[in-house]
């Protein structure tokens, strides 16, 4: 018996920081009936202790069935026969869907695996690039794509323009891939994304319309481009989603009791929270820095540092550590600890994610962006949003601690920063409003599921 659902197969790059929007995605479109499959790939699955139990999860291969990207040793390599094998595995899936009495009709797969498309269009279905960053760093890939973005420049604070900004921005501002010549090959990738995006049906973007008014109405000139974030649990926005529970897909174990019962000892708005997300490597001399700037400020932190890091931490450091001053765990409940109301302040390396994340529960950042796609945040963090600071760096690359030291008050308690806590709150009103029925986020994720509906009928 064949059944008139729509029905999208979700296929996402295998790591968690895309898998993760995706999924909050697929929940939201369950919740307006449309049936989801999502694709992973086995060498993922493999490490996932706990999967989802709301949402179908179908295994597909990326050639690398053992040890996914560390089996293919490099990038292009892993990306190479991701191609190649995804391909047949995808199209695979797609016939099995089809047999099983629940085809597919859409395909929203993540653009750094551009070849959907194709399989996409050999089956006549529909597809949507789904870009997990935002929308002004998918518009500085596009311009450098199409060969508008002349870097890499000669120095950090040469002013580079970009159609789509309203002002320049300085080259230390733009995502380290493009200005560093050694990301060469991970850029060509990232480039990539845009090379067969006129093909496609909708372009999806994690990221919400009032955050990047600008550069979304100006890409949207060239792509269809709908935003329908923020992809965080709605049990911490709109709470409209009854099942709601699951948190993400991690390889980490999130040390929840020991975070969360420290917190609640703490009083409201006074600690600071640090973490560089799930893959950043901070320099040993940088991790030194921050360890003693987040030891003489004067506020009690919580920080998370990967058991991959831990060697860096200054030797005499956690032996001088009071567990009144601060915990430091490997792993943390991070949208649970934003949420919690002892926390001022997050000292984030602006990963996209983490970014969204403390807009959508208002907490004010202190931004130390490390690679990719975050110095860019870091950027509108600072200067278009207003809800946070920007650590500056030393010749060396080098965030000293003095510098952190200051950051952290200026966000936390001086006067200075009271616009910034202010826009903070601002800013978690309006994403929870985007999602919430009626929403700009809302409207476009119901559009979309209706062009599916009445493709399928
Ligand atoms: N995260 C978490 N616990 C931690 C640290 C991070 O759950 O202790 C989550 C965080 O909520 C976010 C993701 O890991 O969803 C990090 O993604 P982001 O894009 O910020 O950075 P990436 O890990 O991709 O560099």
């Amino acid at each position: 018996m064949t059944t008139h659902q729509a029905h999208c197969l979700i296929l996402s790059y295998p790591v968690q920081g895309h898998i993760n929007p995706m999924l909050q995605f697929s929940k939201r479109l369950q919740s307006k009936r449309v049936k989801i499959t999502i694709a992973l790939t086995k060498s993922f699955l493999k490490n996932m202790k706990e999967l989802p139990t709301s949402i179908s999860i179908e295994a597909i291969s990326d050639g690398y069935d053992d040890g996914g990207f560390h089996q293919a040793g490099t990038f292009v390599a892993y990306i190479t026969r991701f191609k190649e094998v995804g391909s047949d595995t995808l199209s695979q899936l797609i016939q099995k869907l089809a047999n099983s009495g629940c085809p597919v009709n859409c395909i929203v797969y993540d653009p750094f695996l551009p070849w959907a498309v194709e399989v996409a269009k050999n089956f006549g279905l529909i597809s949507a690039a789904f870009f997990t960053q935002n929308c002004a760093v998918d518009n500085i890939y596009y311009h450098v794509h199409k060969g508008v973005i002349k870097l890499p420049p000669t120095q950090n604070d040469e002013e580079v323009f970009i159609p789509g900004f309203s002002s320049t921005i300085e080259a230390s501002d733009v995502p380290t891939f493009v200005i560093n010549p050694e990301g060469e090959r991970i850029l060509e990738m990232l480039v990539n994304q845009f090379s067969n995006l006129d093909k496609v049906d909708w372009v999806l973007i994690n990221s919400f319309y009032e955050l990047e008014r600008e550069v979304i109405d100006w890409m949207s000139k060239i792509y269809p481009i709908k935003t329908i974030g923020p992809t965080i649990p709605s049990m911490y926005l709109d709470k409209r989603l009854h099942d709601d529970k699951e948190y993400g897909l991690s390889i980490f174990k999130p040390m929840t009791n020991e975070c969360l019962n420290w917190l609640n000892h703490q009083p409201i708005s006074s600690v600071l929270y640090v973490s560089f997300g799930s893959l950043a490597i901070v320099k040993a001399e940088q991790m030194e820095e921050l360890a003693w700037g987040l030891m003489n400020s004067n506020k009690n932190f919580l920080w998370v540092v990967r058991s991959t890091e831990e060697s860096k931490l200054p030797k005499n450091f956690l032996e001088e550590l009071t567990i009144e001053k601060g915990l430091v765990v490997s792993w943390c409940p991070q949208l649970q600890v934003l949420e919690h109301e002892s926390i001022g302040c997050f000292l984030t390396h602006c990963g996209w994610n983490s970014t969204l994340e403390a807009i959508s529960l208002g907490v004010p950042m202190v931004a130390m962006p490390q690679w990719t796609d975050q110095p860019t945040n870091a950027k509108f963090v600072k200067d278009v949003w207003e809800i946070g600071v920007r650590a500056k760096q030393d010749e060396k690359g080098i965030v000293r601690r003095e510098v952190i030291e200051e950051c952290i008050k200026l966000v936390m308690e001086e006067e200075k920063g009271k616009l910034i806590r202010e826009n903070a709150k601002k800013w978690k009103e309006m994403a929870r409003n985007v999602v919430d029925e009626g929403g700009s986020s809302d409207k476009n994720i119901e559009e979309f599921v209706s062009k599916l509906v009445k493709c399928k009928s």
